[in-house]
């Protein structure tokens, strides 16, 4: 394979889409296993769309997912500039060669003109489409006079540029996913291709760029095949050799009935963007909903990949080892936001305790507790395997903090005796006079005192766990009590005996 040159090349309209996100990943992942070149590039050239702050965002989540760009706007390269708007100049001269050779033209409807006729066919029930069928009759420099179009732009008329679709033609390509396609150009229409405020659109500028960056793999979303026919047209009339084409299945909805859309998420409570966006309507991200960065990758990795094997777990090195274009599917892949989670919880797990305890001191820090690193550690190896994420480690530990508030009224109903109070004395004295107050040696002594008593060990244990964290829940009980200490037990025992009291 001659040298592999992809690109991703979003247009700054908003946050990135974890669809796009796995656009990235999928070029980015071919260009490491090619030894080629990831180029960011950034399609604004639609001012209409732009929106502030977009662009910074697709560069921070890049860089969050361990996505490196090689060429882009910061980083520079030998192909640039890389914004679409720094290259403004460059686009015209080749719209220019194809009015030259022919197979474009000027044409001077005016948006209003052609909203009428519009119209008009769709009220007798046809779709207008610009076409050899009836470019004749539009306001064009085919139609016109030669002496009458070039008065227009002399006279500074406005005007866009067309591409002269061919009448009646196969149009046939190869998509490395897809397979060979054959398109009849009837079917398609003249398109735009430089508008009338001296911007290119979408199709002339990504394609002079893709050729003069050398792209070697076109490698986009599913939604950019319907103008592949009109793409590999354009490089027919510049003479150029189009580049490689693979389009990217869709990312669909969990139930699998159509595209993952934000308003998925907002109903049932994920994120579709790797990032937190703060401007106007506000969306999650994944980032902030605490995912790590390589489960997210992973996990959409997997969405249109398959490896062939049983294994999921991949780390960004494996995933270059291992992805191959010939292995991503045809058919949309439904999202599943479980398995994004399962996949927060596998990495959470491989996660060193140290790792996991100055992670979870941020957040006790941010929430008013400090702790000693190495107590928040002996937490973390009591709960870790019941959570995916590093906040639910304060859902199964808040107790440890904090003292019980309230208590669970159920747990109250079903597990607290008339004799509870007073066995909660006993114990609470038996507590008092444990030297060493550790898990081990705290369940020593309090079994075999129960033992002694002939006391049935359920009911005190439901009980002392009741008093002790509100509620029934939580890790070993003696852990608990080993954690927060002699004074803080003896405390809360005392407390619950007052408040629950003779119930
Ligand atoms: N700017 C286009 C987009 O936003 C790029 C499509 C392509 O990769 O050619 O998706």
């Amino acid at each position: 394979m001659s040298e592999v040159r992809v690109r991703f090349a979003p247009s700054p309209t908003g946050p990135l889409h974890m669809g796009g996100v796995r656009t990235a990943l999928y070029n980015y992942l071919f260009a490491r296993k090619n030894n080629g070149t990831f180029i960011l590039r950034i399609e604004d050239t639609d001012q209409t769309r732009f929106v502030e702050g977009a662009e910074d965002y697709i560069i921070d989540s890049l860089k969050w997912c361990g996505i490196k760009i090689d060429e882009g706007i910061y980083e520079g390269g030998s192909y640039g500039p890389y914004r679409q708007s720094d290259r403004k100049a460059i686009y015209r001269q080749y719209a220019d060669m194809l009015v030259s050779s022919g197979d474009a033209y000027y044409a001077f409807d005016t948006p209003e003109e052609l909203e009428t006729m519009r119209g008009e066919s769709e009220k007798d029930g046809n779709t207008f489409i610009y076409n050899a069928a009836i470019r004749d009759k539009m306001k064009n420099s085919l139609s016109l006079e030669e002496t009458v179009w070039k008065k227009k732009l002399e006279d500074g008329e406005p005007y866009v540029i067309r591409y002269r679709m061919p009448e009646n033609e196969e149009i046939s390509f190869e998509d490395l996913i897809r397979g060979h396609i054959v398109v009849n150009s009837s079917t398609l229409d003249d398109k735009v291709l430089y508008k009338s405020d001296g911007m290119p659109t979408y199709h002339l500028a990504h394609l002079v760029d893709d050729h003069l960056m050398k792209i070697s793999h076109v490698i986009r979303g599913e939604e950019w095949l319907p103008s592949l026919p009109l793409h590999i047209m354009l490089y027919r009339s510049f003479k150029w050799n189009p580049p490689l084409f693979a389009h990217l299945p869709l990312l669909l909805k969990p139930d699998g009935k159509g595209k993952l859309s934000k308003r998925d998420g907002d109903k049932m409570g994920f994120p579709v963007f790797p990032l937190f966006w703060p401007y106007g309507e506000t969306a999650k991200g994944y980032r902030e909903e605490g995912y790590y960065p390589d489960a997210f990758v992973n996990m959409i990795a997997l969405l249109g990949w398959n490896p062939g094997t049983e294994q999921e777990i991949f780390s960004m090195d494996q995933l270059i080892e291992s992805f191959s274009i010939e292995r991503v599917g045809k058919s949309g892949s439904r999202f599943d936001p479980e398995k994004a989670k399962w996949f927060n919880h596998q990495y959470l797990q491989k996660k060193e305790n140290d790792v996991l305890a100055m992670e979870f001191r941020e957040f006790l820090r941010a929430r008013g507790y400090q702790c000693d690193i190495v107590r928040i550690e002996s937490l973390i190896a009591l709960v870790k395997e019941r959570v995916s994420f590093v906040k639910e480690i304060w859902d199964q530990t808040d107790f440890f903090f904090r003292a019980p508030e309230s208590y669970d009224q159920d747990v109250i109903k079903k597990r607290w005796k008339e004799e509870t109070p007073a066995q909660l004395m006993e114990l609470r004295s038996v507590l008092d006079s444990c030297e060493e107050f550790t898990a081990e040696a705290t369940e020593l002594t309090v079994k075999s005192w129960i033992e002694k008593k002939g006391y049935n060990m359920g009911v005190i244990m439901n009980a002392f766990r009741l008093v002790v964290v509100g509620a029934s829940r939580g890790p070993h009980m003696f852990d608990i009590i080993g954690w927060i200490g002699k004074d803080e037990t003896l405390r809360r025992i005392d407390n619950g005996i007052s408040v629950i009291g003779k119930k």
